[in-house]
């Protein structure tokens, strides 16, 4: 972007553009919405492009406005304030010199804003809320991750409802992203020995609040050209690829952040992929003439990490030999023969038939945690076999339950309700539990009118999608009319939304076709379900779940109440948790490590439908939405499947239809109101990123920090 087209009056609009703390800030959305908004809705919400297309009339036309200036002096000075230095912050209040360098957060994506395509789903929330939140609160951090180009793919469901993958190149000069050059004006900022190939690795720089994410990058000239394509897409299904990718993010952030001269205190690995960080800093100590098991405990003091997921597919397990393939070379540096190296991805005391990520990450940092209480529970019982000569209570893996970052998934209109009457500040002081009690006071009546008015904007929204599609593919009208072109504004609307995966269940609520005909097609109270998410590129078996889905929608005995909205990202998303009434959620149970999606409904006043499994095993209070059947484990999937699908339709039937429909004179349905402020005083507090953050910090971060 060329800043010197900006009048100088405006001339921060660029700067502010390159910092994403503007998506969380409604002020500062406002401000850009309202330079441009055709602009502003035809670059997606994407800043940087939507002031390089700006004419430069409309530049010096809003540079002369008074409204305009106004706004944007305002949110200048709150932008100052939050980038301003950190003496006035959460953490400087409480723990004034606990650091003496960054955390660095390591994670292979990053979901902040759909202007940066680099995530997959709840992994990438996860990170991004993360980062803002560090920021927010004061905790100096800087991220590694991947410049992918392609990021994750877009879904188009094709007549026959298969879903189809299209990968669009991300273009560079319009993201939110600069290039990072070293000292001596080079791209290059480390180098990772790839088998015979001596990798060159670049990074960008993205800023998001105060926090600094490096995203590391291969696509340089001088890299040969299959390597070149390292980088170009997230989870790659091909095992060698993503070995690369790993050693190119383990090794190569490390070496990133020294060659940008930074010294973390606590280092952060998201997940297993990261994993092989910790390997890299041994190696930096064992070159400075530390001994190895000296330089491993060293590491593992100062390592913290998470672990996402109770499903084994999503733990990354590598063939030894490809493992040898890529490290021969690597473990005499470490001081450490080949075994002793492949023992460190090895769970027992056989020889080694595997490398699993997840073992080696466990057993290089002393903190480590999973995502809830219950998921807690699950993974020291999963990796007891790596302690087992303590009792599994005893498993060294404690718990932080994942929370969602409340400015960016509060809607606008929720925001300025809550402002009135919890009082202007309640974003800063969000987590206080007793701040809540006021939601009570809220009458219904405007409570009401904002779940009505965000329905509507929902509706509008995934229309404005669909004109879009039919403008530019010229898809059949049919395609239209499942894809949401009958969504009612008015009715009872459930979502179900969130990745295409066999755990989830996405076909649990249509094992009884009939029956589920019957509850969406009432005449006196219909209710209609939106159902996104993308399947695996490789995960055929859930992509025929996806197909029928996409085939009830088509049924027209289901009068268009049930549909299938393509292409589920962050954008629609935050619709879809500001905009519709139930938020419902059927893994299978102790597969669903935390979820997060629906503390994002919960946060929003949308009630949750939820097995007790994840986070609303201790979200559910009883009266903050509902549990769809028990915590028990059965015997086999079909019985669990059967018994769910019964009370799933018994809730709908029974509780949350005639609850959702019983309204008074003006048409506020009171009982489902009372509702609507039980679930925000229960969920927000509890389950904001604010909570998590103060708890990573003080269980996870003040220990790693600790002297010996
Ligand atoms: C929040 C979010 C997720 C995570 O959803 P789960 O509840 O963990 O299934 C996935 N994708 C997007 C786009 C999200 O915004």
């Amino acid at each position: 972007m060329d800043s010197n087209r900006i009048p100088e009056r405006i001339g921060r609009l660029g700067e502010l553009a390159y910092n994403l703390w503007w998506s969380w800030n409604d002020q500062a959305r406002k401000l850009f919405r309202a330079l441009d908004y055709p602009l502003w809705k035809e670059s997606g919400h994407n800043p940087v492009s939507q002031l390089s297309w700006s004419s430069p009339e409309r530049l010096a036309q809003a540079a002369a406005d008074p409204a305009f200036l106004s706004l944007y002096d305002s949110v200048l000075a709150a932008y100052d304030e939050a980038m301003s230095p950190v003496d006035h912050t959460w953490l400087h209040s409480n723990y004034p010199n606990l650091l003496t360098g960054p955390v660095a957060y390591f994670s292979m994506e990053y979901a902040i804003h759909n202007s940066l395509p680099i995530y997959a789903g709840g992994l990438g929330v996860l990170a991004g809320d993360i980062c803002k939140e560090a920021s927010d609160i004061g905790l100096p951090m800087v991220a590694v991750g991947f410049m992918f180009p392609q990021g994750y793919f877009h879904q188009h469901i094709s007549v026959s409802g298969w879903q189809e993958e299209e990968y669009q190149d991300l273009n560079f000069d319009e993201a939110p992203i600069n290039q990072i050059h070293s000292p001596g004006g080079g791209v290059v900022l480390a180098r990772v020995k790839l088998g015979d190939v001596d990798l060159a690795v670049g990074a960008w720089h993205v800023k998001v609040g105060r926090t600094d994410i490096y995203l590391l990058d291969t696509h340089l000239d001088e890299n040969p050209e299959p390597y070149q394509q390292l980088s170009a897409r997230l989870y790659v299904s091909d095992r060698e690829l993503r070995l690369r990718q790993e050693i190119v993010l383990g090794i190569g952030g490390v070496r990133v952040l020294r060659a940008l001269g930074i010294n973390p205190s606590v280092w952060h690995a998201n997940e297993g992929h990261t994993a092989f960080m910790t390997l890299e800093r041994i190696r930096e100590k064992v070159a400075e003439g530390m001994s190895y098991p000296k330089a491993q405990r060293e590491v593992r003091r100062t390592t913290v990490f998470t672990t996402h997921t109770p499903v084994m597919a999503g733990h990354d397990i590598f063939a030894i030999e490809l493992v040898e393939k890529y490290f021969c070379g690597y473990w005499e540096q470490l001081g450490i023969d080949c075994r002793e190296f492949l023992k460190l991805g090895w769970e027992g005391s056989s020889e080694p038939q595997n490398y699993n990520m997840t073992v080696l990450a466990l057993k290089m940092a002393d903190q480590r945690n999973a995502v809830s209480q219950l998921h807690g529970r699950v993974a020291r019982k999963m990796w007891h076999g790596l302690w087992p000569d303590v009792a599994e209570e005893q498993v060294p893996i404690s718990q932080v339950t994942n929370g969602v970052h409340v400015p960016s998934w509060v809607s606008p209109e929720l925001n300025r309700l809550l402002a009135k009457h919890l009082g202007e500040d309640w974003l800063a002081r969000h987590d206080a539990p007793n701040l809540w009690e006021k939601v009570l006071e809220i009458p219904d009546e405007a409570l009401w009118a904002i779940c009505q008015r965000l329905r509507r904007k929902l509706v509008g929204a995934i229309r404005e999608r669909m004109r879009t599609r039919w403008l530019e593919d010229d898809v059949p009208w049919t395609h239209m009319l499942m894809t949401g072109a009958l969504l009612d504004p008015e009715v009872l609307t459930i979502a179900f939304a969130r990745r295409f995966t066999e755990y989830k269940r996405p076909v649990l609520i249509l094992q009884d076709i009939e029956r589920l005909k019957r509850i969406v097609t009432s005449n006196w109270h219909p209710v209609q379900i939106i159902f996104a998410g993308k399947s695996h590129p490789a995960d055929l078996a859930s992509k025929s779940l996806l197909q029928q889905v996409y085939k009830i929608a088509a049924d027209r005995e289901f009068q268009g109440r049930i549909v299938f909205v393509e292409d589920y990202d962050m954008h629609l998303a935050r619709y879809l948790v500001q905009g519709v009434d139930v938020w419902l959620n059927v893994p299978r149970r102790l597969q669903e490590a935390s979820g997060s999606s629906g503390m994002k409904a919960g946060l929003n006043g949308v009630l949750n439908l939820s097995v007790l499994d994840g986070w609303w095993r201790e979200g559910y209070n009883g009266s903050n939405g509902w549990a769809v059947g028990s915590p028990d484990i059965y015997t086999t999937p079909q019985e669990e499947d059967e018994s769910d699908a019964e009370a799933l339709y018994r809730l709908l039937e029974e509780k949350i239809v005639p609850l959702y429909y019983d309204r008074d004179v003006h048409g506020i349905p009171h009982r489902w109101v009372a509702m609507v402020k039980e679930t925000m005083r229960s969920v927000m507090p509890a389950f904001c990123a604010r909570r998590m953050m103060k708890d990573y910090i003080e269980k996870l971060y003040c220990p790693a920090v600790k002297k010996p």
